[in-house]
């Protein structure tokens, strides 16, 4: 079968990718799915696909029937069912509980515009919230447990992060929506991941994702976050800058899942280029070395 390699048991390897169907899938999130099936397949683990949905407006219909195109089409099978964040709403409740009964979690009835020229919220609500009758959102609690997160990045090395600096982040909206944050550190624990391999866009949300899984009780993952891709004009590839879909026509993917590994520092062979999706992926996996990552943010170069 394509994408394996024989290693030595050793414990279980569980990677994830968890795109939000906001649109099609652009090539930086090609790279992060790509490097994160490698690093499990390489490992002999399990590649769980999951569609962080909590933000049914920005959700269009059919965007994750899109991604599962594409991903189809990139070789890139994942395993098990897929999981949509939309059927955990009881999980996320679940946990935003917990925090609560631990005074982590506090309701935050401030509006944005009160507090804009802080940078980050200042906490006004954590001793109560400061307008009652007014809706609330949930805040974390920044200013407890200690305040440096450190851990070492895969790719990036040590990281300490002052957490009071990043502020107390919002669990839970005020119009009812759970946030990214606490969604996607239930879901990581919730599917046994152990691995995560990333962008370098998420790096600082990280800090508070460590905090959550100390306050929850939960492990802590190992960490990659992998470069981010500059495109021709010099700003990151990213849905709000109109980054190109992925094709699903073989043509057109061959050849850019060979950039997608050259940009990886992997140095696929020049005679693959062309090859089937099987074929270069079982070579990529076969010789994966993710310390082969560049340092420097990447430069895609070949596709408009
Ligand atoms: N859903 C997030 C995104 O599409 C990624 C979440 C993650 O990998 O932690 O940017």
């Amino acid at each position: 079968m394509p994408g394996t390699r024989h290693v030595e048991n050793g414990p279980a390897v569980v990677g994830r990718f968890a795109p939000t169907p906001s649109g099609p899938l652009h090539f930086g999130s090609l790279l992060a799915a790509l490097a994160s099936w490698l690093d499990v397949r390489a490992r002999n683990g399990r590649w769980l696909l999951r569609m962080e949905d909590i933000d049914p407006p920005r959700c269009p219909p059919g965007a994750s029937e899109t991604i599962l195109e594409q991903l189809e089409a990139f070789g890139l099978y994942h395993d098990g069912a897929v999981s949509y964040q939309h059927d955990h709403d009881r999980d996320y409740q679940g946990a935003l509980k917990t925090l609560v009964a631990s005074g982590m979690a506090y309701p935050c009835s401030c509006s944005r515009k009160a507090w804009q020229h802080f940078g980050v919220y200042p906490g006004w609500c954590r001793q109560g919230p400061l307008h009652p009758e007014r809706d609330h959102a949930w805040r974390l609690r920044t200013d407890l447990g200690g305040s440096d997160i450190c851990w070492q990045d895969r790719r990036l090395g040590h990281q300490c992060w002052s957490l009071p600096e990043l502020g107390d982040v919002v669990l839970k909206r005020r119009d009812g929506l759970w946030a990214y944050q606490l969604a996607v550190v239930v879901d990581d624990a919730r599917q046994g991941v152990t691995d995560i391999v990333r962008g370098a866009d998420l790096l600082d949300n990280t800090p508070w994702q460590i905090r959550l899984q100390q306050a929850l009780g939960y492990p802590t993952p190992t960490y990659l976050h992998l470069p981010l891709v500059i495109a021709d004009n010099g700003q990151k590839l990213s849905k709000q800058n109109r980054a190109p879909a992925l094709p699903l026509q073989s043509h057109a993917v061959r050849p850019l899942l060979h950039e997608a590994l050259t940009l990886l520092g992997q140095s696929p062979s020049s005679t693959l280029r062309h090859a089937s999706v099987d074929k270069q992926l079982q070579a990529a996996v076969e010789s994966w070395r993710p310390h082969f990552l560049l340092p420097h943010d990447v430069q895609q170069t070949t596709l408009k």
